[in-house]
């Protein structure tokens, strides 16, 4: 039976999965008509899962090569792509999945204005932490669940979060991520025992304490571990290198033997552009990180930017030396790749989490390249869905939210 919400976002972003065939059948881009399958009984009720396509430009497979056709969906999964005629003007991109943010920091949005690293986030005693410190549970809660939404509703699917705090800063997380249908992978901080909790460890940075015994508890969580590294200098890049984490963040203040290790470890490095130009710390070298490893998209603290996908994005094509559909890799199958999530690709057995655009938008109308459009160009008003695929179900496993499929499964009236 499938779960009926009331929430909807006032442009109708649909959450498809959550439905009624007739619902269904109502939204526009949803080619008619849902189809059911017959896939059995139980105690006599026929049961049945629900296919349906979404037809228009398709930025299919890792390439991303724009491609007329549809898009067959079944149990929230990518069935089919197939190539065919259309006159719709929609453009159906992999959803955002924003590599690196701290969304607990969104109870002080714009406090750090004109503040350098060291005063604005950098542990313990910035403008950042002591605002962290003071906030109550419900506030903090409340702050990172309204940024949730916005995120969602910007077509971010999921988001690589590095949460402060320990324990209890994971717990707020996973309170206030639990109402919005966006999977918050979070990484947690402080004692090792937050693994039980946490979907990896997110260590502040070399520099700041001893992380061996933190590395080690991930190993045997078989969880990951990630690490900020080379955001002020070079000084922190090899002693976190030397902790063989599973993801590196910012790496501006790379050398040629940096890269070297990077690309012999295999390590991805999420970059985070906008946050750098705000704390006036340099500009990651992209170009250089690509050429070495895998190179994925965050937007960092959401007290220094918006967690817009779509402004990294625009300012990333625009100020650095990557093509704008490495651009749209970045902030899409990088992050998802980076902690082994099934989505950010258009193919068959991917998790349904897409963007569809509307291409003829005032905004959007007479683009020459889709791809451009998106990244350059488009924003929330040209979005007319976005599909979400949520794998966190509200189920407990050991604290930590369990990976499962919500259920198309239906009995017709
Ligand atoms: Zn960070």
């Amino acid at each position: 039976m499938i779960v009926k919400r009331s929430w909807a976002h006032p442009r109708a972003i649909g959450l498809y999965r959550l439905y009624t065939v007739s619902h269904l059948s109502q939204w526009p881009g949803i080619h008619k008509p849902a189809w059911m399958k017959w896939i059995g009984s139980t105690r006599g009720a026929r049961r049945y899962k629900i296919m349906h396509t979404l037809e228009g430009t398709i930025l299919a497979g890792e390439s991303l090569t724009p491609r007329e056709g549809r898009v067959v969906i079944e149990s929230n999964y990518i069935d089919a792509v197939e190539t065919c005629e259309t006159d719709s003007s929609k453009i159906i991109a992999p959803a955002f999945v924003n590599a690196h943010t701290h969304i607990g920091d969104s109870i002080a949005k714009e406090a750090a204005v004109g503040l350098g690293l060291e005063e604005a986030v950098a542990p313990p005693d910035s403008l950042k932490h002591n605002r962290l410190a003071a906030v109550e549970d419900t506030a903090a809660i409340q702050a990172m669940r309204q940024t949730a939404r916005f995120m969602q509703q910007t077509g971010t699917t999921a988001f690589l979060d590095f949460r402060e705090s320990g324990v209890d800063g994971t717990r707020l997380l996973r309170e206030a991520a639990s109402e919005i249908d966006i999977d918050a992978f979070i990484f947690g901080s402080g004692d090792p025992d937050v693994l039980q909790i946490a979907d990896g460890y997110g260590a502040s940075g070399a520099n700041d304490a001893e992380f061996h015994t933190h590395r080690d508890a991930a190993t045997e969580e078989a969880v990951p571990f990630a690490i900020h590294a080379g955001e002020p200098d070079a000084s922190d890049i090899h002693p976190a290198l030397d902790l063989n984490p599973d993801l590196l963040v910012h790496m501006i203040h790379v050398t040629e033997e940096h890269l070297e290790r990077v690309s012999q470890l295999d390590i991805p490095v999420a970059v985070c552009p906008r946050a750098n130009l705000v704390l006036d710390v340099g500009k990651p070298p992209i170009r250089k990180l690509r050429d070495h490893t895998e190179v994925a998209l965050g937007t960092d603290n959401v007290m220094l930017n918006s967690p817009s996908m779509f402004r990294e994005m625009a300012y990333t094509a625009k100020t650095f030396d990557v093509s704008d559909r490495e651009v749209l890799q970045m902030a899409t199958q990088a992050g998802a790749a980076a902690v082994g999530l099934n989505r950010g690709v258009i193919k068959p057995g991917k998790q349904a989490a897409l963007c569809v655009f509307d291409g003829a938008s005032d905004n959007l109308a007479n683009a020459e390249c889709p791809i451009r459009a998106i990244v350059r160009r488009a924003g929330p008003l040209d979005l007319e869905r976005v599909i979400i695929w949520c794998s966190l179900s509200a189920t407990e496993t050991r604290g930590r939210r369990s990976h499962q499929c919500h259920s198309l499964e239906t009995t017709p009236q």
